[in-house]
Order: structure tokens, then sequence, then C-alpha cells
């Protein structure tokens, strides 16, 4: 039996993209007392000069740095507590939780769902406020050693690897015992790429970007446009109009009525439309059952 299809899944980056800094900056360092400059310098010397990845580079320095004082991951979870969004966040996922899809939209079985795929830590999302908004959140995680303490990386999730996890929502398989390689047909598949937008903020988010786009999703970008440097914009400007790897750029306010929320509304809704109408094509055929009414 095929799956019926009518779930749309808007997928985030998480530094950058969902927050102006990076989750570092904003809770670890001050708690642990970590000068931010020392440490990205340390983690760019280790990729310059020994080869690492970035991820490990970070979570290397991570550790070196916080030695005897490294915390569980439970303290980490607490921490992400503190963690800041951009404007409208987390507020949107209720606002779209109620305003977002039709009467008739819902009546079909047509819902949103929200996931995070990150290169940051996966600990500290998971203890932010927007954590209960999500379906799903990937991200770089610590093992703990016979102390509870975080220890040698258990995952790491690079911005290319960042692609696997579009086809694990892509094909419902969201746990890791579960292997993304197994073929599965694509009308078997619960989140078709059709019905899929990532939301990205620069050249770390082109794999995702281009994998979405390539099987017929959605990309944005988003940028800040707080940075006075315009860094940030000029990034997303050279994505969408010399790279041709995203078709929509916007500042990174997640209010209503700001540009993002129209351009989300509009592929939300023009996505669910399709639904809808494949569906009413599939009752036509006879291949599915009539959607139950409340009458
Ligand atoms: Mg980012």
């Amino acid at each position: 039996m095929s799956s019926p299809q009518n779930t749309i899944a808007i997928v985030f980056d998480y530094d950058q993209t969902l927050s102006p800094n990076y989750m570092q900056d904003e809770v670890i360092f001050p708690t642990f007392g970590i000068d931010p400059k020392k440490f990205w310098t340390r983690c760019h010397e280790l990729v310059k000069a020994q080869g690492y990845d970035n991820e490990l580079a970070y979570m290397k320095a991570l550790l070196d740095y916080l030695d005897i004082d490294r915390p569980t991951n439970a303290r980490l979870r607490e921490l992400g507590a503190g963690l800041q969004f951009f404007p409208g966040l987390p507020e949107m996922f209720d606002e779209f939780r109620t305003g977002l899809l039709t009467a008739e939209h819902e009546a079909h079985g047509i819902r949103v769902e929200h996931y995070i795929i990150s290169s940051g830590l996966k600990a500290l999302i998971e203890g932010s406020r927007i954590a209960p908004h999500v379906r799903a959140i990937f991200g770089c995680e610590f093992a703990e050693d016979r102390d509870g303490r975080i220890t040698f990386p258990k995952r790491v999730i690079s911005h290319t690897q960042k692609t696997q996890f579009l086809f694990r929502i892509n094909k419902g398989l969201l746990e890791y015992t579960q292997d993304v390689n197994d073929h599965m047909p694509a009308e078997l598949r619960p989140v078709p790429f059709e019905h899929m937008i990532y939301v990205g903020d620069g050249p770390t988010d082109v794999p995702c970007f281009t994998v979405v786009r390539q099987n017929g999703g959605h990309a944005i970008a988003v940028y800040n446009p707080a940075d006075p440097a315009r860094a940030s914009f000029k990034k997303c400007y050279q994505l969408s109009t010399h790279a041709d790897r995203v078709r929509h750029i916007a500042p990174a306010d997640y209010r209503a009525g700001s540009h993002l929320r129209f351009l989300l509304e509009q592929m939300v809704g023009e996505v669910a439309t399709r639904i809808v109408e494949r569906r009413a094509r599939d009752l036509e055929a006879g291949t599915i059952r009539a959607p139950k009414h409340a009458d």
C-alpha cells in the first residue's frame, strides 16, 4: 500500500538561520568562561594546520577547553534554554499550528512538520524553546564517559552530510537504527521532496538546497538584516543571483506579515492544494477512499 503522502516538511538549518549567533557563543562560552576569539582561532588552526573537519575541530576544541569541567549532555540541554532566536520565533510555530492550513487541507489529513538539521550541538537545541515544536532534531552529539561527562564525538554532521538527513525525513526513517540507504519506492516515502521546504543561510546549506530543489522542493536562503557589514545578505545574494542555488532570499524575520512568512505560507499553501488535487484525481480513479467528513 502506498503512503498517504500528506505531510509537508519545513526543514531548518540552525545557526544563522533560526538564530543570529552561533550557539557556542550564546550559551557555552559565557557559562564556562571560554574566550570566543581564542576558541575559534584554535578551531581554525586545527582545520588549517592539522586537516581537521570543521565540526570535529570545534568538538575537539570544546573538550580540550572544558577539560575536567566537561558537562553532562543533560547540562548542555539545560543551557539550551538560553538560546536566542530571530524575531518571530518560537511564536511562528504556534501560529502555524492553527493558521497555516485551510479547513479543506485539514479535512484531507494534511499536516505540516518542522525539522532541524544542524552541524551544531543537538543537546543544546533539544533544550531550547524551539524543540517542542519540531518533529526531529539532527545535530552533532557527544558520548558520555563513565562519570556522565561529554567525551568522544558520537555523531558528527558536516554540511555535506546534512543531505543524508533530508533523505531520512523523505523516507520517514528518523531513527539511527534504520538504514537510510535501504531502497524505498517513491510512492512509499512519507514526505516526497516536492513537499519539502529547506531554509538555510549560506554556503554550508548548498548541498541541501541542491538536493531539495533538484527533487522538486523549495529552498529559501535567509540573511540577518541587522548585520551592518551585510555579509549575511551578500552570501544570500551570491547564492541566488550568481550561483542559482536558491530562487528565494529573505530577511530572517519570522514574524507574521514578513517576506519570509509570506514565502513559507505561499509555498505550504501551494503544496497543500497540489496534495488535495492529487487526492481528488486518485479518488476519481478509485485508488483511494474518500476523506471522512464530520457530517
Ligand atoms: Mg547556518
